[in-house]
């Protein structure tokens, strides 16, 4: 327990992870191995920070060896101490065997707020925690992956990646060092919108599933649905303006760190982030009220609530007030496992973390794949399907004696580019997932929620890695 009497992070992880556990009939003592984190670092160096030093707290933690590389997120935020990045390199373990990315979890943090900080600062911060990764061999591509996170972007990959190959420059493979990197530097395209994308792909076959549907008594479908969203950093806001562009998802309220707003027409998530961009906040919105408090908006009554910034923001504190139906975890750890239990008692479901949001390390491991093998997705084969294509549609025509029209001819001769094939990788990684957590939940009739099925799911993928390295059979 911690100062204000809430369970810790790292505590809700361990208690989810014990939970689901009772469901497995795997041996203690894998068990154990699997909840252990494998390496922990901890360092400080110092740091010129306007005019003074610093002794800047960094860590990565590489919880599970069972897959390598091993690969999550670099965080830059005050809050990030040890248990924290433990909790959340735990996350990506189970997140990447849920989603069959071939990767053992990690995480890395460093204690700034790079919202106060120059960029050349950030710069010369991230630069020297590369460095310190490369001489403890914490990174590499078959060692360990970093992406972005909370408070870092593809800004900080590209001075990452720059480190490393200044280190390790004749590296064939260097280029697969760390994800999330700008498309002008080796990234894949789709790669920023991934976390929102995948978290909109998951939230919509949720919805789509009638016994679920009928247990929350819903209508089936995600169209028309009322949304509030906490928080509209990269995750937020690629889930908002996806939900609503392709889902036709009503956002009704949306809280950011200044305040939140509510508004039951709906609010354009697009004009919001413009309206936030102009005056540097998310209140006064036009046809919006402003709420109490950042944290009003949780509150309100809808049927999706959508946590999209960090952990322990659903707690005993405020979980009895929580009126929505649905909980889609965009964010990492958002509901403490005790407020959790007490909203599936409420008959609240949750789509817990370590699926929804494993859109970001889906996409990473599609560019990990493509800086391997040196080529974009989509090169070779697209002018060859485009012209198979147009050799199908002239022989229909002249089949049939009907002509199509431009427009519809080009649609369908089109061949795939890199964007299309890492959205449809996505869009399958996602549904057929779900599809896994779901038939373990219906199967077991114990389990009665979808964190534990998701455990369960992950559990048995990551066991079944062990006894095929020869390690506890
Ligand atoms: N930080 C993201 C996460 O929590 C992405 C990690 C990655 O792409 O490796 O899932």
């Amino acid at each position: 327990m911690n100062k204000k009497n809430q369970i810790s992070f790292y505590e809700s992880v361990s208690r989810n992870f014990d939970k689901a556990a009772l469901h497995s009939n795997l041996d203690k003592g894998l068990l154990a191995q699997i909840k252990a984190c494998n390496a922990v670092y901890h360092i400080t160096f110092p740091a010129k920070i306007g005019d003074e030093y610093v002794v800047i707290e960094a860590y990565r933690v590489q919880h599970s060896h069972h897959r390598q590389p091993t690969k999550g997120g670099i965080r830059y935020s005050m809050e990030v101490n040890q248990e924290e990045v433990m909790a959340l390199a735990s996350l990506m373990t189970y997140k990447c065997a849920i989603v069959d990315v071939p990767f053992g979890g990690a995480k890395g943090g460093v204690k700034i707020n790079p919202f106060i900080l120059k960029p050349e600062e950030i710069e010369r911060i991230t630069r020297r925690y590369t460095l310190e990764l490369i001489k403890k061999n914490f990174i590499g591509p078959g060692i360990d992956v970093p992406a972005p996170d909370f408070g870092t972007s593809s800004r900080e990959m590209a001075w990452i990646y720059d480190t490393y190959m200044t280190f390790r420059g004749g590296e064939l493979d260097g280029i697969a060092c760390v994800t999330g990197k700008p498309v002008s530097q080796f990234g894949i395209r789709g790669r920023t919108e991934a976390t929102g994308r995948g978290v909109y792909y998951g939230i919509r076959e949720f919805c789509d599933e009638l016994p679920e549907m009928k247990a929350l008594k819903m209508d089936r479908g995600v169209a028309g649905k009322t949304m509030v969203i906490q928080g509209l950093g990269n995750v937020g806001s690629y889930t908002g303006t996806i939900c609503q562009e392709e889902g036709d998802v009503k956002v009704i309220g949306v809280s950011e760190y200044e305040g939140s707003i509510y508004d039951p027409k709906g609010i354009s998530v697009t004009e919001l982030l413009k309206h936030r961009k102009e005056t540097g906040s998310i209140l006064n919105f036009k046809g919006a009220k402003n709420l109490p408090d950042r944290m009003s908006a949780l509150e309100l009554e809808c049927d999706i609530l959508v946590p999209a910034a960090l952990e322990n923001q659903v707690t005993m504190q405020n979980a009895r007030k929580i009126k929505a139906k649905m909980i889609a975890e965009a964010a990492n750890g958002p509901v403490s496992s005790d407020a959790e239990e007490l909203l599936l008692k409420k008959g609240v479901a949750i789509i817990p973390d370590m699926y929804l949001n494993a859109g970001g390390v889906t996409v990473s491991y599609f560019e990990w794949l493509k800086n391997l093998s040196h080529m974009r997705f989509g090169r070779i084969e697209k002018r060859f399907d485009q012209q198979a294509y147009g050799n199908l549609v002239s022989m229909v025509e002249n089949l049939t004696g009907k002509y199509i029209g431009q427009r519809e001819k080009n649609l369908l001769v089109k061949g795939a580019d890199e964007i299309d094939l890492v959205r449809s990788g996505l869009e399958e990684t996602m549904v057929s997932s779900l599809q896994q957590i779901l038939e373990i939940k219906r199967s077991k009739n114990k389990i009665s929620d979808l964190r534990t099925a998701a455990f369960v799911c992950a559990l048995d993928k990551i066991a079944s890695d062990y006894s095929n390295l020869g390690v506890f059979p």
